[in-house]
């Protein structure tokens, strides 16, 4: 959540700023603000209310000049979205400057105290505490800022990624971070250094990239060096990785929101993402003839891992929300090919929960952005615990990638649209894999089974492309539900995690109260809400007990509710019962998620845009919740 954005170097620090907030807007929106050190030394600071657009509109006119600098876009925690609580926050002598990404947990207690030394604040954030008890210490010690930046985390409880700037010493940026990303982009020859929340703004100028890690300083002196510290000042490495990003992905191609790229994105991310993964094999590893092809999976985490894998005797997948809702489908992938038991946490309530975790437990980790706090302090607990942890992610070097024991990457590219749709697929692919590979493994997944699963996932993308082809046909349904306030969604088995996920991206960018059940839950409570208003999307498509969701159909009809189908090509049964359907291709019931899914992201992509909502920054969320 928020972003952040630092530069010290030779160019102009202003452009280098909007451009880095513009990229991290989709982690917070409500303010934004920016410091710099003009070429005459006097420091700058503007903010505003809204969107980096209206941050602009207020720089206008006014001095920004100046190499040195640094931005941020805020997702509001403690205090409401307003230009006084928008960072960055200044210090009492005017001198200090910093943005933070985190919550300052004990911020009550030092505001006190502050207060008691004469400090007075200005706004209702926990992060201009920080601010003040950072020159507090640089007066205390008379020491320098990186000095004062340390000691002043010694006395901090919480969650942050800062960077700070002091107006005395313009040669000078510091950033630290506990459990809030930073990255450090590494110039050329050392003459210009670049500070951001992930890579995407720092990526069109280097691909060297320090990532920092908890509880470590970094003090960059422009033109020098990088000089990374622990809290105590002792000497660390700064590991610099190459981090490649496609600038092609962080830009919307002609599409009029990121969340309808992504959505189209689909069929290509999911062939990367099963690249190199699925291999024809045609020849035989035991008499090394040829033989008919046949498809095998290579996940190599799985493979080299396979010990520690095949010792579970149970899996707790952990994760949050669209993540959380993959992780239900993983379950019983998982369960079906694998013949583990396997449960599904929140990440948030996990941690918390005093969980049982043994240490023959295998933990899976679910997160797009690899940065959520409560996945990453859920994995934190299962290692205490003595469990392994599996990692599935899509940003390349992140926090849970680092700090899991193995995992796959879902390499579906940055996703920029708040409500995750490629990321979804993309886990789903990866849990499909990850359960295919482990079962052949342990021996629990039927030979023919194995084969027709992945000649079908394999023929994926090419049907979710023919369901993209109805897209103007969804559009114009859509406009059906413009005005409805309340949406039921329901599935069974595969399809039920769908239903979930269907409800949850309405509810995110359409702002219409929405609620997935699996379908014969139903009758036990949410029935009662069905009447001639109520919108039922019916995810009857693929199910092994197929006459089972046609019986829980029924149940709708009866009482009326306005059905939307979504079923598979030829299925007259249904087309028979209902006025309004979706017809998707033909595939596995184990599969389906990645098919019925489509035309729900689709269906609440044209019901807000036509609600005249902002999709890509729906109001109150931001995209990588690093924040309890
Ligand atoms: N807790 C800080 C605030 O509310 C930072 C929030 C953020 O990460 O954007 O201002």
């Amino acid at each position: 959540m928020c972003g952040i954005v630092g530069y010290i170097g030779f160019r102009d620090a202003y452009p280098v700023l909007i451009k880095g907030l513009h990229r991290l807007e989709y982690r917070g929106y409500d303010s934004a603000g920016c410091a710099l050190v003009s070429r005459t030394s006097e420091l700058n600071v503007y903010k505003a209310k809204g969107k980096v657009s209206d941050l602009e509109r207020a720089t206008q006119g006014k001095d920004i000049t100046g190499s040195l600098g640094i931005a941020h876009t805020r997702w509001a925690t403690h205090g409401a979205p307003s230009e006084v609580n928008a960072h960055p926050h200044i210090s009492k002598s005017g001198n200090i400057t910093l943005v933070h990404n985190g919550i300052i947990e004990n911020y009550a207690t030092l505001r006190v105290q502050l207060e008691k030394r004469g400090f007075v604040f200005k706004s209702q954030t926990d992060t201009e505490v920080l601010v003040q008890l950072i020159e507090f210490q640089k007066e205390l010690r008379h020491c320098d800022l990186a000095e004062a930046v340390r000691r002043s985390l010694h006395l901090v409880i919480g969650a942050y990624a800062i960077a700070v700037i002091d107006k005395e010493n313009p040669t000078q940026l510091v950033a630290a971070r506990k459990a809030s990303p930073l990255a450090i982009g590494i110039g050329e020859d050392y003459k210009e250094f670049f500070l951001a929340s992930d890579a995407s703004p720092i990526a069109e100028y280097t691909n060297q990239i320090v990532y920092l890690n908890d509880d470590e300083v970094a003090v960059v002196e422009r033109g020098k060096n990088l000089h990374v510290m622990n809290l105590y000042g002792e000497d660390k490495e700064a590991e610099v990785k190459e981090v490649d990003v496609d600038l092609s992905m962080l830009d919307k191609g002609g599409f009029p929101h990121f969340m309808l790229k992504e959505i189209f994105d689909q069929p290509n991310v999911l062939r990367d993402c099963m690249r190199g993964r699925i291999i024809n094999n045609v020849y035989s590893s035991e008499s090394g003839q040829a033989h008919e092809p046949t498809l095998d999976v290579v996940l190599s985490a799985v493979k080299d891992h396979r010990r520690e894998l095949l010792r579970a005797r149970r899996i707790v997948i952990v994760s949050c929300g669209t993540s959380w809702h993959a992780g239900l489908i993983g379950k019983q992938l998982i369960e079906h090919f694998c013949q583990i038991p396997t449960e599904v946490a929140y990440a948030s309530e996990f941690r918390y929960a005093d969980p049982v975790v043994e240490q023959d437990d295998v933990v899976i980790a679910i997160s797009q952005s690899g940065e959520t706090a409560d996945t990453l302090a859920a994995i934190q607990l299962a290692k205490e615990k003595g469990a392994f942890v599996y990692g599935i992610v899509n940003a390349v070097g992140s926090s849970i990638a680092r700090n899991t024991d193995t995992g796959t990457y879902i390499h579906v590219g940055p996703e920029i649209g708040v409500a995750s749709t490629k990321a979804f697929t993309g886990q789903v692919t990866v849990l499909t894999l990850f359960a295919l590979a482990l079962g052949m493994y342990k021996g629990t997944v039927d030979q023919q089974e194995y084969q027709d699963v992945l000649e079908e996932l394999t023929n994926i993308p090419n049907k979710i492309q023919e369901v993209l082809k109805q897209n103007d046909k969804i559009q114009e349904l859509s406009k059906k539900y413009t005005n409805s306030s309340n949406f039921l969604y329901l599935g069974r088995g595969f399809n039920y995690p769908v239903a979930l996920e269907g409800a949850l991206k309405l509810k995110e960018i359409s702002y219409i109260h929405a609620e997935g059940y699996p379908a014969a839950e139903m009758k036990h409570g949410p029935i009662a809400l069905i009447d001639k208003d109520m919108p039922v999307v019916f995810l009857t498509n693929h199910h092994r007990r197929y006459q089972k969701v046609i019986s829980n159909l029924q149940e709708v009809i009866s009482r009326h509710g306005q059905i939307l189908a979504i079923i598979h090509e030829g299925d007259d049964q249904v087309k028979q019962m209902v006025e309004t359907y979706i017809e998707v291709p033909q595939t596995l019931s184990c599969l389906a998620p990645l098919i019925s899914v489509i035309p729900l992201q689709l269906l609440s992509y044209h019901i807000a845009v036509a609600r005249g909502l902002n999709v890509d920054q729906p109001r109150n969320l931001a995209k990588s919740v690093t924040v309890e």
